[in-house]
């Protein structure tokens, strides 16, 4: 890590601690030749293989945009879309998986989505699972209903 003041090219790690979200590493650095300090963020790669085998960054962006579609007309507000994205983020990581595949994203918003907006919910899984039919449509419903049934049981 070079020194931003003096260019030197060797620094010296004084502190470390993990992020708020525990999505990144800041380190306070110190340059032994000038003595000034500086921070850096490190964070830990994510990458998504696409279909055709070519990996890209992982990106929240991308993931509120899939998501926004499903969402059109319905009461969720790009702060919603924020979180969404950022609690899919901190789930793929916490699994300790450093690639993965498209497939793997659209699992992790699933569940997210569907707390969020049950119709938008609906749409989205119906492209990404690709319903085919009103019983597929009908299938999804049947689990939602029996789920919240299940749900509301259990709080009681
Ligand atoms: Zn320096």
């Amino acid at each position: 890590m070079h020194c931003p003041f003096c260019r030197h090219t060797d620094s010296r790690v004084v502190d470390s601690r993990t992020s708020d979200d525990g999505l990144a590493i800041r380190r306070r650095r110190q340059c032994p030749e000038c003595g000034r300090r500086f921070s850096t963020t490190e964070t830990a790669s994510l990458s998504v293989v696409k279909r055709s085998g070519v990996a890209e960054p992982f990106s929240r962006d991308k993931i509120v945009a899939g998501v926004r579609k499903a969402c059109q007309g319905r009461p969720v507000t790009d702060g919603d879309l924020a979180q969404l994205a950022q609690r899919v983020e901190e789930n793929l990581r916490a699994t300790g998986a450093s690639q993965l595949e498209a497939n793997d994203i659209g699992l992790a918003i699933l569940p997210e989505l569907r707390q969020l907006d049950e119709v938008a919910y609906l749409r989205f899984a119906s492209v990404y699972q690709a319903f085919e039919n009103l019983d597929d449509f009908e299938a999804a419903i049947t689990q939602l209903r029996a789920e919240d049934a299940e749900r509301a049981s259990s709080a009681e």
